[in-house]
């Protein structure tokens, strides 16, 4: 997708601090951290956002959550936080589907 940030920084035309990489999967740093540990996991391919998910993208979507575990293990954070915001009063900002791993302070509910 030509307009897209996260694609952007997917063919490395925007640069980004990778935390992990898989086939369909690929993690980095929050540009802006909203925590001591901040990571972006998006899928390879440009998916909108969940509310464009089908079918064909349910292991993508699987692949999400067990990377997010991955990291958080290979960090040795026992407790995080994995946000999904879908739409713009939800906060979404970027329209390329991302889990947000936020660990490293308590984090307090609701999230406002
Ligand atoms: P959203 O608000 O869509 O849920 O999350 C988008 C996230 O992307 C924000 O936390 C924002 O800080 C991050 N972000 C925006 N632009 C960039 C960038 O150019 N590089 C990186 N690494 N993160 C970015
Ligand atoms: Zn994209």
């Amino acid at each position: 997708m030509e307009h897209c940030l996260f694609c952007k920084i997917l063919e490395g035309k925007i640069s980004s601090e990778k935390v992990y990489e898989e086939k369909n999967i690929y993690a980095f740093c929050d540009i802006h951290p909203a925590a001591p540990y901040h990571v972006l996991i998006v899928p390879k391919k440009h998916i909108p956002s969940i509310s464009e998910i089908t079918d064909v993208d349910q292991s993508i979507l699987g692949n999400l959550f067990t990377v997010a575990q991955k990291i958080a293990a290979q960090e040795k954070f026992s407790d995080y936080r994995l946000v999904i915001n879908n739409g713009k009063n939800a906060g979404q900002t970027v329209f390329h589907l991302h889990v947000h791993l936020l660990a490293g302070r308590s984090l307090t509910w609701p999230p406002g």
